[in-house]
């Protein structure tokens, strides 16, 4: 019997990806749906070499591509009986739906997709435990984290330490950051990524939206998630247990790596395709603190995981409204972080714990968001 994946996203970086791990693993799983937003012609190439059982394109405009279309494609895949894990590769809050509804149906998320689990934290936890589906993450450093506890109890783990490659701007300065055009944002030194996330390693947002993930998904209070920079990318996480000693988990710069690992958590299963780690090879690894002035938005982040309740809601929303804005290029790469300020200290913060606050904090924020981007 193999296991049936839906992927959501399979277009982007991280679903093709997900589609070369499956490539080398075809005795154990089949691919049984796949969505994308707009990539047709891509969607087709894949749906044709794979045919899985649901082809979703949200949007789709006249064109007749596989068996669902618009926004609910996405729930319809991730719900059916066909499928045992979904691996979410969407990006933004567009996953936040399917999330809870692969979440409520029992299902495994491989959960690439961070913004849902930083926009609704609370809600996307509570809604696994009870409908009995699993997160297990895609992003490196929570798989490397994962890696790390696995077989250990909560009351063991002391502290986190997320690396980050501090993007294309480590060595600027800030003056000169603030001006950065979207091609030099979108350089980045060690991943090939999606646009959105790599101008958020630019600004260091992705960190601040992976130390919050690492607050729902691990339990630990944010002074227990440090983060620091690692220009190699090679130490993924370190964890810290209580009795001072620490685990790390290496290897270099791919995303295969997760994504296999978070299918067969806590098994391992034999890969041939990644490229085997090489101490030697990955030379000197040298690790920095994060400079607060170079990356006024992480700080903001963090104030924002501080505050809890809707917070962090606002916070993401705020930041995907600048940075499309960014890279559509009407505002410079200083006014994310100083739209994702005026936001916050606008925001009120309330309990995140129903979908409809979170909705409300979210549209509100995007509101704010583009007054204060453009004005
Ligand atoms: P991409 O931009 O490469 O891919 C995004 C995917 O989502 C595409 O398939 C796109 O379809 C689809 N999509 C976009 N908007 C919507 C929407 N509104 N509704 C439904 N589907 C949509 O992003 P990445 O693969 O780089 O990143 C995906 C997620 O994974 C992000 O949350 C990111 O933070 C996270 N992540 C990525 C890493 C990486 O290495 N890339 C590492 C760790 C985390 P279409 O192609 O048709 O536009
Ligand atoms: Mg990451």
């Amino acid at each position: 019997m193999t296991v049936g994946v839906a992927i959501l996203g399979s277009t982007g970086s991280i679903g093709c990806s997900a589609l070369q791990v499956l490539s080398r693993q075809r005795d154990r799983f089949r691919v049984a749906a796949l969505t994308a937003y707009s990539n047709a012609d891509l969607l087709q190439r894949q749906a044709a070499e794979w045919k899985p059982g649901y082809v979703g394109l949200v949007n789709s405009g006249k064109r007749e591509t596989g068996n669902g279309k618009g926004p609910e494609c996405l729930v319809e895949a991730a719900t059916r009986p066909d499928v045992d894990i979904v691996v979410n590769a969407i990006v933004g809050a567009a996953g936040l739906e399917a999330t809870l509804a692969a979440l409520s149906a029992g299902k495994r998320v491989a959960l690439a997709n961070k913004e849902p689990l930083v926009m609704a934290g609370e809600l996307v936890t509570r809604t696994a435990r009870e409908g009995g589906g699993e997160i297990v993450p895609v992003d490196s450093e929570h798989s490397a984290v994962l890696q790390c506890i696995t077989g250990r109890r909560p009351a063991e783990l002391a502290r986190l330490i997320l690396t980050a490659s501090g993007g294309p701007f480590r060595t600027w300065n800030p003056e000169r950051v603030a001006g950065a055009t979207v091609d030099e944002a979108l350089r980045h030194p060690t991943w090939k990524m999606g646009r959105k996330i790599t101008v958020d390693s630019a600004s260091l947002v992705n960190k601040a939206l992976e130390v919050i993930e690492a607050h729902f998904l691990f339990g630990l209070p944010y002074e227990a998630v440090d983060v620091v920079v690692h220009p190699q990318s090679v130490v993924h996480a370190f964890v810290e247990f209580v009795d001072g000693s620490v685990l790390a988990q290496v290897g270099f710069p791919t995303m295969e790596l997760p994504i296999l690992y978070a299918l067969t958590h806590p098994e391992r299963v034999p890969d041939a395709g990644v490229r085997r780690f090489d101490p030697v090879a990955a030379g000197t690894l040298t690790f920095e603190p994060v400079r607060a002035e170079l990356y006024p938005a992480y700080g903001l982040g963090r104030a924002a995981a501080a505050a809890g309740g809707t917070a962090p809601t606002a916070f993401n929303a705020a930041n995907e409204v600048a940075v499309t804005l960014f890279l559509e290029g009407k505002i410079r790469f200083g006014r994310i972080a100083d739209t994702i300020a005026r936001v916050l200290e606008a925001h009120q913060v309330r309990d995140a714990a129903s979908l409809e606050t979170v909705l409300t904090a979210d549209a509100a924020a995007r509101r704010l968001a583009r007054e204060a981007a453009c004005s």
